[in-house]
């Protein structure tokens, strides 16, 4: 009778369960398929760590993360052993009267232990503490789903005290057994479903952060304009979010007040699939204007501890609006100088060739030159980044590297790919691969961390590779080759090279320095082997703070944006160091931070990080 019972039970609960999950199932496999599992190695060692050993969780919330990593491991622990019960409960093999499942059950104990202790600091956490990114709703089934999960351990603990066959022992049986059933019954319709899907998520995530993969012309894509073209991995994506909100609040959009919420955009993605509506615009899901403040920092899916990326999302549906003309009038200015001049500013070329004959550079030869200086759009037109390059090519020179520039340089393409003009910048970066490859450039560097990761990134989708340096990595290498003279100079005894004290400075990580291409120690290494005091801001190395230029948004009508300017934001955290000098290492981010300087009316001395080294060289 007993038995009947639990398989009534079992029957009612798993069947609930499996019809949602292939309610999703087949949501995802109606998606186009943009699942890859291309750098094999490479996926299976983040799964190692994030999964298994659940670093990334642990990084950024250390106490939190540690509670999640007990509630985790113990889910694992425990899967021998409800299987198991199962099998018992259904009359198919009793093995818990084995001695290995007795040794089993003794293992499991400190687990058990743990997990309780974890899930209940959870609870508190989330019920009682809430921090910001949890969203100001107590979640009840967060709280439902907590309460099951103590209660399992409870009633596994209890089985070490209550004598078999007595009255009490089955009652706690039969609860531990139906709790696991109404668990399972409730994890596909909450956030818990994580559980089940955040390893595979977490698997098929891009090893390359921002990844935006080309649009095929020829099979007529353009991007996403509504529900049903979201890809395979964003519907996936949308059913493993586990709504911790750490995407959320590293967002520097949200930050600085903006409406734009990543968290949000993946809960909405989530309910429109759910809620059927395919059909529905995207524009109009997430909102158009909320669309246009992301600065592809890549802050979110950096952080996400479950594998999921925003940006296809975000840029994917940018590229829906532009195909359809809908992109902000600020853009469309761009678009046109990008379009008439190959540059963002839409300058003429005869201003770089005056710049190229007043440094004195040559035309890369391959046969003559080590490596080709990449002059990108600030480097070729503005007056205040020419004197970082001038700085440069002092050192360069001085460290007798020799080096040359293209005869022809267009804009790299960035700003037409993370603003979704995805045909413009198939343009742009066609044009300038012939070029590169015309030259025969095998190593290049660049002061412009945007051009490193799209040429260095992006390019590779065309199936051109180069080595490409961001001139900090470059010239730290160069240097630290050359170290003995610098190390044993007044620097390494406490002194500026002058002779003169310290300097106290403060270096803003650029995005696509820091984050995308984890150079965080070179530029502090050069600062500090030429007498600097490094004062860290508040966001810092991997996971800085956006200046809010990427994204195209250097472009963007400032005047009209709610909240603090991004700029504003990050100037604030800068100066609250207390270092009156800020070091850059990005054109983009030196621009918005001087303008966040200007409108602060502070006195604040921004110097780039070549002329920091050059000056004191
Ligand atoms: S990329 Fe940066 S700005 Fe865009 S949503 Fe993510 S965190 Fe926010
Ligand atoms: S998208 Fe990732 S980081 Fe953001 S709330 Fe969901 S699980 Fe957390």
């Amino acid at each position: 009778m007993q038995t009947l019972v639990f398989w009534l039970l079992f029957l009612t609960f798993v069947g609930a369960f499996a019809a949602q999950v292939a309610r999703r199932v087949q949501l995802i496999g109606a998606a186009p398929n943009t699942f890859s599992t291309d750098t094999f190695s490479f996926r299976a060692r983040r799964f190692l760590l994030d999964v298994i050993f659940q670093l990334r969780t642990i990084k950024e919330r250390p106490v939190a993360g540690v509670a999640h990593a007990f509630v985790f491991w113990g889910f694992v622990a425990f899967g021998g052993y409800t299987l198991t019960e199962f099998l018992r409960g259904l009359g198919i093999v009793d093995q818990t009267h084995s001695g290995w499942f007795n040794a089993y059950r003794t293992v499991l104990a400190p687990f058990a232990v743990a997990v309780l202790g974890g899930i209940l600091y959870l609870l508190i956490r989330r019920a009682f503490v809430r921090p910001v990114g949890l969203g100001t709703k107590v979640s009840l089934e967060s709280i439902v789903i907590a309460l099951f999960i103590a209660t399992l351990m409870i009633t596994f603990l209890l089985t070490f005290r209550l004598e078999e066959g007595t009255m009490a022992e089955r009652a706690n049986w039969w609860l531990h057994m139906i709790v696991i059933l109404a668990f399972m019954a409730l994890i596909p319709a909450s956030k818990h479903f994580h559980l089940v899907v955040s390893p595979i998520t977490v698997f098929l995530k891009s090893p390359e952060l921002g990844n935006l993969p080309n649009l095929d012309f020829e099979k007529e894509q353009v991007g996403l304009e509504t529900v049903k073209d979201l890809g395979s991995k964003s519907v996936l994506d949308a059913f493993t979010c586990v709504e911790c909100g750490r995407c959320q609040v590293n967002c520097p959009a949200w930050g600085a007040g903006k409406e734009l919420n990543p968290k949000t955009i993946i809960l909405q993605t989530q309910e429109a699939l759910l809620t059927g509506e395919r059909e529905r615009k995207l524009g109009e899901l997430y909102s158009e204007k909320v669309l246009w403040q992301c600065t592809t920092c890549g802050a979110c899916e950096n952080q996400c501890p479950v594998g999921i990326e925003h940006l296809p999302i975000l840029i994917g549906s940018r590229r829906g609006l532009v195909s359809n003309g809908d992109a902000p009038e600020y853009l469309g200015a761009m678009y046109n100088n990008l379009e008439r001049r190959s540059n963002i500013w839409g300058l003429g070329y005869d201003q770089r060739a005056k710049f190229v004959q007043a440094a004195g550079l040559e035309t890369f030869d391959a046969a003559k030159h080590d490596v080709l200086v990449w002059l990108g759009c600030a480097g070729s037109f503005d007056a205040d980044f020419q004197k970082s390059l001038r700085s440069l090519f002092a050192i360069l020179r001085a460290k007798d590297v020799k080096f040359g520039v293209l005869a022809k340089e267009r804009c790299n393409g960035d700003p037409a790919k993370r603003t979704g003009n995805e045909y413009m910048f198939q343009e742009l970066a066609n044009g300038n691969i012939e070029e590169l490859k015309a030259a025969g450039a095998k190593k290049i560097l660049t002061s412009c961390p945007h051009c490193v990761k799209t040429i260095g990134n992006d390019y590779r989708k065309f199936g051109y590779e180069v080595e490409i340096l961001h001139t900090s990595v470059f010239v730290e290498q160069l240097l630290r080759r050359d170290g003995a003279r610098i190390d044993s100079g007044p620097a390494a005894a406490g002194a500026s090279p002058d002779g003169g004290t310290r300097e106290t400075v403060t270096f803003h990580d650029p995005c696509y320095l820091g984050r995308y291409a984890g150079n965080v120690d070179e530029p502090r290494a050069l600062l500090t082997r030429f007498g600097a005091d490094i004062k860290e801001p508040e966001r810092n190395r991997e996971n800085p703070y956006c200046c809010g230029a990427g994204g195209g948004l250097l472009f963007a009508d400032k005047e009209e944006e709610p909240g603090s300017r991004i700029s504003d934001v990050r100037f604030k955290q800068l100066q609250a160091t207390g270092a009156n000098t800020v070091v850059t290492a990005c054109p983009f981010c030196s621009i918005m931070l001087k303008g966040a300087q200007a409108s602060a009316g502070a006195d604040t001395q921004f110097v780039d990080l070549m002329t920091f080294v050059k000056d004191r060289l």
